[in-house]
């Protein structure tokens, strides 16, 4: 959907295409997770040159809260550009076309905005703790006070932990009354559908149900093609980028 709405410069990766040793094979994109920082550093440049990217991807220090961060202010804190420790935010809002902006995920669900008619983009990280305190919300707020219009906003969820293997307490459970189911399994654990609380989220937010995409991918049930936190502990990360420039 981002494609034919005219952005074509916009993914999520998968663990494949890299140059890490495990348990970070192969496509880390994560600094902070233990891994060799020139391979992450190679992998990256893998990435940027595979996309057709002029820029390094942009990424901030992701503390599931629910700042939100704009892209040229992240440009001028780091030359290198990638995960700038300085700066926490789970979201990025970019109004630059030459730049890309991302967010890592092993689980936690990556949403990519767009808006064609001001060209503004943004990636949004998500887990149950972002979600709940309304990152996803906020994300959405942050581009329509950029300039957006919110009729025309699009999202696309990335490939992220699903509602079967999501086990969570009551506390978390409590907290998403639409989108959590009791275990059939686990008396007393509860199932989270993270892309459905995300996807309730954007609507709450006012996006039109036919401008939301959702991959349709577990990134727990697919530990073969996707880093999972909760399926592997220590590993590597994914991510989810966008730019609103064309090739
Ligand atoms: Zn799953």
């Amino acid at each position: 959907m981002l494609e034919a709405a005219g952005f074509p410069l916009h993914g999520f990766t998968t663990r494949h295409g890299g140059v890490s040793a495990p348990p970070y094979d192969t496509l880390n994109l994560g600094l902070a997770v233990g891994d060799d920082p020139d391979a992450v550093a190679e992998n990256h440049r893998r990435l940027e040159r595979h996309v057709g990217l002029d820029a390094a991807i942009l990424s901030a220090r992701q503390v599931h809260g629910t700042a939100i961060a704009l892209a040229a202010d992240l440009a001028r804190e780091r030359p290198d550009r990638r995960e700038l420790p300085a700066v926490e935010a789970d979201g990025i809002v970019c109004a630059d076309p030459r730049e890309a902006v991302g967010v890592r995920t092993a689980d936690c669900a990556a949403i990519l905005l767009a808006e064609p008619r001001s060209r503004l983009v943004a990636a949004v990280h998500a887990g149950w703790r972002g979600a709940a305190g309304g990152v996803v919300a906020a994300g959405v707020a942050a581009l329509v006070s950029h300039g957006a219009s919110l009729e025309g906003i699009l999202a696309a969820i990335g490939p992220c932990i699903c509602g079967r293997c999501y086990e969570v307490g009551d506390d978390v459970a409590s907290l998403f009354p639409d989108a959590a189911r009791p275990s059939p399994e686990a008396r007393g654990k509860h199932l989270l559908d993270l892309p459905l609380a995300v996807e309730l989220a954007l609507r709450a937010a006012g996006l039109h149900a036919r401008n939301i995409d959702r991959a349709d991918a577990c990134t727990r049930c697919n530990g073969s093609d996707f880093f999972s936190h909760r399926g592997s502990g220590v590993t590597g990360r994914n991510m989810g980028f966008i730019c609103g420039g064309v090739r």
